[in-house]
């Protein structure tokens, strides 16, 4: 960037800075065009238009590492969709743990890729989203074996702590405490996993909802369906037994506040799936379809609600 871009940045993002101009993960900031000449989108004109215009065209995003923080913002199809998304564990528990040759494959890490590179999908059909754990300096990781490691935090930015009770809740808060904010608004927390269970099981996508949200069913039941038709679609041969259930139960579904699907992607122990997800293309096809299926949920109630 010229120093005349870093000042305009400055200038435009100048309510998201910490000390010293530093930014703060998981915020959205704006580019100012370039005056080299090299187009970053409308986000110069930001400054005197309308509120409905001001959403830029191109953000940065320094959460999802250096080669993805440049976000272009493709179209508006989720525009003013607000929506949670809470990678299972982190911080000081990995979650399931298997082992594939001579590593370790841990649940958190593999969640949070997936997890991450969704965010960055659903950003570029214009939702504003919230990442609930956030990895400072992993970004979106396109190697086959992520490192375990425990520097995830809480958004905004609170140590995670070690009893698995108050983990919950705090992510729980954080998620309820943003709900109040965008009061009205459509909002939708997604926890994804990629639990085990016995290691010779390996499983499919299942989806989780509380029983009594027709909300959450109904999310459930969008991302369900696109899986079975795009299995159906791109494997043809693969038998696919995902389901939707409730189980209310779960203490991020019975607490949170807007209407909220669990997800597991599958199982970390068990061979067939790691195979799976070690294939970064295979994490990154696991966000496209879920966020397919968050755009057909926004649409069906869209269309409920007369919008
Ligand atoms: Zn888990």
């Amino acid at each position: 960037m010229a120093p005349s871009d870093l000042n305009a940045f400055l200038k435009l993002n100048k309510e998201n800075l910490g000390k010293g101009n530093s930014l703060y993960a998981g915020r959205k900031y704006m580019l100012p065009k370039s005056s080299s000449g090299e187009s970053s989108g409308d986000a110069a004109s930001v400054k005197n238009s309308t509120v409905a215009k001001a959403s830029p065209a191109v953000l940065y995003v320094p959460l999802f590492g250096k080669k993805y923080a440049r976000v272009d913002v493709l179209d508006r199809q989720l525009q003013g969709a607000v929506y949670y998304l809470s990678a299972g564990h982190g911080g000081p528990d990995p979650g399931a743990v298997g082992k594939y040759g001579a590593n370790l494959l841990a649940e958190d890490e593999y969640a949070y890729d997936v997890t991450i590179r969704l965010a960055r999908k659903l950003m570029e059909h214009g939702a504003i989203v919230y990442m609930i754990v956030q990895d400072p300096d992993d970004g979106i990781r396109d190697e086959p074996i992520l490192e375990m490691d425990a520097d995830e935090v809480h958004y905004p930015n609170v140590k995670i702590p070690l009893s698995q009770k108050e983990r919950l809740r705090g992510r729980t808060n954080a998620v309820n405490a943003l709900h109040a904010k965008h009061k009205g608004a459509y909002q939708r927390m997604l926890a994804i996993h990629v639990d085990s269970r016995s290691k010779s099981q390996n499983i499919d996508v299942f989806f989780y909802h509380h029983e009594n949200s027709p909300l959450g069913l109904n999310l459930a039941n969008s991302i369900h369906q696109i899986f079975t038709s795009n299995y159906k679609r791109y494997q043809p041969n693969r038998d696919y037994f995902g389901n939707v259930s409730h189980r209310s139960s779960l203490y991020v579904i019975k607490y949170s506040h807007p209407p909220a699907v669990f997800i597991e992607l599958g199982n970390i122990r068990n061979d067939k799936d790691q195979r799976r997800f070690v294939i970064p293309n295979n994490r990154q096809a696991l966000a496209n379809w879920i966020c397919e299926g968050m755009i057909l949920d926004y649409k069906s109630q869209q269309k409920l609600s007369g919008l």
